[in-house]
């Protein structure tokens, strides 16, 4: 694994393109072949079998392409190389001519589709944005923790289904027993902005407690930790969530969009927001967005967030609008100045995505249990 920041025109880009489009239409392969057991009935439904086919055409081109640019540019041919043996295989086994079909519903499913269409999507809007507006412009991609991080990215994709019923379950069972319908008529008959506006509003408020309830009860803060564990704040960073973390947070985000019942557009359009929002405030990059900065969270105001020094825990726990922590006496944002590290002080992780995922069960991360709370009173 190279050790410095890839640089252009060595072969080596063009090479790593290669092979990650490779490997997509490889695996994407396998979504037309059995769509009951690796799609998901919801996404289906939002794209068509022949825009797919398409996609996965231009995908396996585009690999092929950057593969004879590599092979050009680079002394190396082996990056070149493995992407064009990935893509024969592809091809070989049908990448040119699998088809959609209809398909029946099944009891469970992987979200493969999802995870296949997310990963190459945030690829294509933040890699080109790391590479040319980066924060850290010493950090490379392939970091120490980049196997990690995207093994927690692939896990919460292909267990779409899961994540998903679980984070009902808690709103359901609570509140399953109102009559809301009222609620949600009016909901729904508001102008589509302010509903909007209140869907994010009221969800960032929800996410905001949870947050921070996290950041206050040793015992949470043990699984919540893992997430602020990241030295490397990057767009892969921000999938390294604890399953307890994810569960709790999405479970809390999730009441008030059950018991407001907002609209299947609003619902659809926060998703997708918060999709690529979370990505972009991890992300390694100085892109500041002007005045809106001081509107909606942003890739320094979340960076603060995760600061390494002691003196700035506990502040910016807001998702989407930093004015909910100006409300509650939490938001910090000085300038133009950024933290000067990321991660965590004095705290042990096992490495590796299982283990990390078993370890605050049992253990802390921390000496002393009482660090975090010491030091931000609360
Ligand atoms: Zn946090
Ligand atoms: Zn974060």
């Amino acid at each position: 694994m190279p050790q410095g920041r890839l640089k252009f025109g060595e072969g080596k880009i063009s090479g790593y393109v290669s092979i990650f489009l490779s490997l997509l239409s490889f695996f994407a392969v396998f979504c037309f072949k059995f769509p009951e057991w690796l799609t998901s009935p919801e996404f289906r439904e939002v794209y068509t079998g022949e825009s797919m086919m398409m996609l996965l055409t231009a995908t396996i081109i585009a690999s092929f392409f950057f593969a004879l640019l590599s092979f050009m540019l680079s002394k190396q041919k082996k990056w070149a190389l493995i992407g064009l043996v990935i893509c024969t295989v592809t091809i070989f086994i049908g990448g040119f001519r699998v088809q959609g079909r209809s398909v029946e519903k099944t009891n469970w499913h992987l979200g493969l589709d999802w995870l296949l269409l997310d990963l190459l999507l945030m690829a294509v809007i933040f890699v080109p944005i790391e590479m040319v507006f980066p924060k850290n412009s010493k950090q490379t991609k392939f970091h120490e923790e980049w196997r990690t991080d995207l093994v927690y990215f692939v896990v919460s994709h292909l267990f779409i289904q899961f994540f998903g019923a679980i984070t009902q379950q808690p709103a359901k069972l609570f509140f399953g027993w109102m009559g809301l319908s009222g609620l949600h008529q009016w909901v729904q008959n508001l102008p589509f902005v302010i509903e909007l506006l209140f869907a994010f509003f009221i969800t960032d408020l929800f996410q905001y407690w949870a947050h921070r309830f996290f950041h206050s009860h040793h015992y949470l803060w043990r699984f919540h930790s893992v997430h602020h564990s990241t030295k490397n704040m990057d767009w892969l960073a921000g999938s390294r969530t604890h399953f307890v973390d994810i569960f709790v947070t999405r479970s809390m985000a999730f009441i008030p969009l059950y018991v407001f019942g907002f609209s299947e557009i609003t619902f659809n359009t926060y998703i997708v927001f918060m999709a690529i929002h979370a990505v972009l405030i991890h992300a390694n990059t100085r892109i500041n967005f002007g005045f809106l900065k001081y509107i909606i969270a942003t890739p320094q105001y979340h960076h603060w967030h995760h600061c390494e020094d002691p003196r700035y825990y506990g502040k910016n726990f807001a998702t989407i609008f930093p004015f909910i922590d100006k409300i509650f006496g939490t938001y910090y944002l000085p300038g133009n100045q950024w933290p000067e590290g990321t991660g965590l002080h004095e705290a042990y992780y096992p490495k590796g995505y299982l283990k990390q995922m078993i370890y605050p069960f049992t253990k802390s991360p921390f000496d002393s249990d009482l660090k975090m709370e010491d030091r931000t009173k609360r």
